[in-house]
């Protein structure tokens, strides 16, 4: 079973071995899933010279704004419906892009760049600065609009997630590296994102 073997060649944390099985049964997909994985290594090692965001940060806050859409019942079969592969398996399944690869990795149109999932307003342009990481990078989310949570997916390497505070949708990881005025560094999926331009 191409699930059994997922979970003995990569040894991956049983957390991410379950969630890789869930709905990969064809192997082209099966190809695709430790690609990304193997992505998200090269993340880690990445990341691993710079500190990633402390565990005082925002941690688990909930920001969901009032009168906004509620999202905790759209089923997985309704994002799929609604989303194109890449941007399924970065949203809702937390998968990493590979760098440099994204539609926004080097953009640098004046708009604003909204969720992919909700059409909530996530970074504005002028927040946006070149990282080098290959993933579009802001030092600042708009308002409350996403929130962050420890992320333990990768041993020894605790991160911060950077989720949409509306839809609950993956959008990347948020690091203690950024420039002035926050010393942020919000590295963002493209996939996870639209830009509307000015
Ligand atoms: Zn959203």
């Amino acid at each position: 079973m191409a699930s059994q073997s997922i979970t003995t060649t990569l040894t991956l944390p049983s957390k991410i071995c379950s969630k890789a099985q869930f709905g990969f049964s064809s192997k082209p997909l099966f190809f695709k899933v430790v690609s990304a994985f193997q992505t998200k290594s090269c993340v880690a090692i990445r990341a691993m010279g710079s500190s990633a965001s402390s565990s005082s940060h925002n941690s688990d806050s909930s920001s969901q704004d009032a009168g906004k859409m509620d999202y905790s019942s759209t089923s997985d079969a309704e994002w799929k419906k609604k989303l194109s592969g890449e941007q399924y398996y970065v949203t809702r399944q937390k998968g990493t892009e590979r760098a440099f690869t994204g539609e926004y990795w080097n953009t640098k149109t004046p708009g604003t760049y909204h969720c992919i999932c909700c059409d909530t307003p996530l970074y504005e342009s002028s927040t946006k600065f070149d990282s080098g990481t290959g993933w579009p990078s802001y030092y600042e989310p708009i308002g409350n609009n996403v929130k962050s949570k420890l992320d333990l997916s990768i041993i020894f390497m605790p991160r911060q997630e950077v989720l949409c505070a509306t839809c609950g949708a993956h959008l990347g990881h948020v690091f203690d590296d950024g420039p002035p005025p926050t010393g942020k560094r919000h590295c963002i999926n493209s996939a996870s994102l639209k830009l509307k331009p000015k």
